[in-house]
């Protein structure tokens, strides 16, 4: 088995029944070093991108990676390296942030929805539907800004929430978009050095939020909440990936590698063209050829 699809196995988890956050090292490594990790890094990205030159021209699956993780664990890097040779036309990228008025007056799979994928595309979830049974979870109070009816609120609803997400992936996948999720597992110390690091260069100071600092000291009911979350939500046909993020050239070469495998998955061929439309290039060529 070729290394990067050793890679791709080793993180996915595609049933989370038996899933512990403690049998998973953010330092690991997989025995590769930093030179090797990166030396293997702009062969993943130009796969990637003949890739989804094939995914485009196929135009029938969607592809959604939805990146998940602490403040600093390196979403934000993840991406643009990994998509770096990815034609933009391709890609679409969204960053959800606290929901607005309007999107608290919906359900709360409404505002992800109208941004899932065109076919042929593959849209990136940078936080999603999942910061519902994260954040929301770890913080009561974003729940009651959310004007629930008091019947929907009860001690269940976590557990329906899971099963509205397990739901709405299942009808995603049986419609032709390709799912795969990645948890950006970083230790709690990394992400220490990681902030100190935001104050003490001016160059990174705008990249530190005090607000951080503060969902830091919810550490452990993030890590629960996340466990949960794996545990519930992770199936073949959405699985997720829990990558070790306390090591950026790491984490990005596990993400190439998850991707890659999914995208040869689908086996994408250009699409092969009728008799007539064969008949038609030719006519084509011809009356191009004359014009010399
Ligand atoms: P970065 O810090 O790298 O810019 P980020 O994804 O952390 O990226 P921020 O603007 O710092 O972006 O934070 C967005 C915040 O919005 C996060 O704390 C996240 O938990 C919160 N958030 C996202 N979705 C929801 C939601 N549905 N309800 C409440 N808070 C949410
Ligand atoms: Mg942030």
């Amino acid at each position: 088995m070729s290394i990067l699809r050793r890679l791709a196995r080793r993180y996915r988890i595609d049933r989370g029944k038996r899933f512990r956050l403690r049998d998973h090292d953010p330092e690991d490594c997989a025995g590769l070093t930093k030179d090797e990790a990166e030396a293997l890094l702009p062969e993943c990205i130009e796969r990637l991108a003949a890739l989804q030159d094939r995914l485009y021209a196929d135009d029938r699956w969607a592809v959604l990676l939805i990146f998940q993780a602490m403040d600093a664990a390196g979403k934000d890097s993840a991406i643009k390296h990994v998509m770096s040779g990815i034609n933009p036309q391709g890609c679409q990228v969204y960053a959800f942030k606290a929901p607005s008025a309007e999107e608290l007056d919906h359900d709360f799979l409404w505002r992800t929805a109208c941004r899932l994928p065109e076919r042929g595309r593959i849209g990136i979830f940078n936080r999603s539907y999942y910061e519902e049974v994260l954040v929301v979870r770890v913080h009561p109070e974003l729940l009651a800004r959310q004007r629930l009816p008091d019947a929907c609120v009860h001690d269940a609803l976590w557990e329906e929430r899971y099963q509205s997400i397990r739901d709405h992936e299942l009808h995603l996948a049986r419609n032709g978009t390709l799912i795969r999720k990645f948890f950006l597992h970083v230790s709690k110390g990394e992400q220490r050095r990681r902030f100190l690091k935001r104050i003490e260069d001016p160059e990174r100071n705008w990249k530190f939020s005090e607000a951080d600092v503060g969902e830091r000291a919810h550490w452990d009911d993030y890590m629960r909440a996340y466990e949960d979350a794996i545990r519930a939500t992770a199936r073949p046909h959405a699985p997720w990936f829990v990558v070790p993020a306390d090591h950026k050239w790491f984490t990005r070469l596990v993400v190439a590698a998850a991707l890659i495998d999914a995208l040869e998955s689908l086996q994408l061929e250009y699409p092969k063209l009728a008799e007539e439309q064969r008949r038609a290039l030719a006519r084509a060529r011809r009356a191009l050829a004359r014009e010399r």
